[in-house]
């Protein structure tokens, strides 16, 4: 039994203000940690006050993004996984389509800080998910396979139980639209699967979650799909009632 996981990409918002209101929301109407896991994924530069504001409130954080060095030198502006770890972080977004589109980060580079952050004993996130262009073009699984087969050659089909995967639709990200929970039913077992092909085992444990666009109203359709164990939630991630709202449906339906 999978033990459902919600986080929150805040992706470049926040202010010490306005984190500790939101931070104030979660930690007072956060209950239901026994039954589903919750990570917020602050700014870089917020992870330590996040986590000091946090205390022993059971919500995880994580990081946005991280080098593809695995350890310290030469390399301005990076911060490593060790860095991370040092101040907590237990997960960490990569390959979101924000950075695969804006800043050119390859399937490659990807699988490389995969390698990095389980070698650093950090979880990652990893975000795959197709263009409406490709969705169109009725290409939606080949470009999710070579975004999984690239960690694949790297880590092996083992690691996936370590991974978290972020099933995005890029036309689903910030824009209002939703995958149906069939539509996203449909990849997330495919994803599966192509696990399962190389190690039951971890094909079972393995947590994929769905993102984009992700709201109270549609969160429990959603994570009511069989192969949907929880979401990557932007926008609604940033206001602590909607967020506990998503949050909430995760326990109701899966836990
Ligand atoms: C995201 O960017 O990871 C995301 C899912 O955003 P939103 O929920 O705003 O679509």
């Amino acid at each position: 039994m999978r033990k459902p996981f919600v986080a929150g990409n805040w992706k470049m918002h926040g202010s010490k203000a306005m984190i500790a209101e939101l931070l104030t929301g979660l930690t007072a109407g956060w209950k239901q940690a026994d039954s589903v896991d919750v990570a917020v994924c602050p700014p870089a530069i917020y992870i330590d006050y996040v986590r000091r504001t946090l205390g022993s409130a059971p919500i995880a954080v994580g990081a946005q993004n991280m080098s593809d060095q695995p350890a310290y030198g030469a390399f301005t502006g990076e911060i490593s996984a060790p860095m991370l770890k040092e101040f907590d972080c237990r997960y960490v977004i990569l390959g979101h389509s924000e950075r695969r589109a804006l800043y050119g980060e390859d399937d490659d580079f990807i699988a490389r800080k995969v390698e990095v952050a389980l070698d650093a004993k950090l979880t990652p996130i990893l975000c795959v998910g197709e263009t409406l262009e490709e969705r169109e073009a009725g290409i939606t699984e080949r470009v999710i396979e070579r975004q999984l087969q690239a960690v694949i050659d790297r880590v092996g089909g083992e690691a996936f139980g370590d991974i978290v995967i972020a099933y995005e639709p890029v036309w689903a990200i910030g824009t209002g639209k939703t995958a149906t929970p069939e539509q996203a039913q449909a990849v997330h077992a495919f994803i599966r699967e192509r696990i399962a092909m190389l190690s039951a085992d971890a094909a079972e444990r393995m947590i994929i979650q769905y993102g984009g666009s992700v709201k109270p109203n549609n969160a429990e359709a959603l994570f009511s799909q069989p192969d949907i164990d929880g979401g990557l939630i932007g926008g609604a991630s940033l206001k602590a009632e909607d967020f506990l709202a998503i949050c909430n449906a995760a326990a109701k339906v899966k836990g």
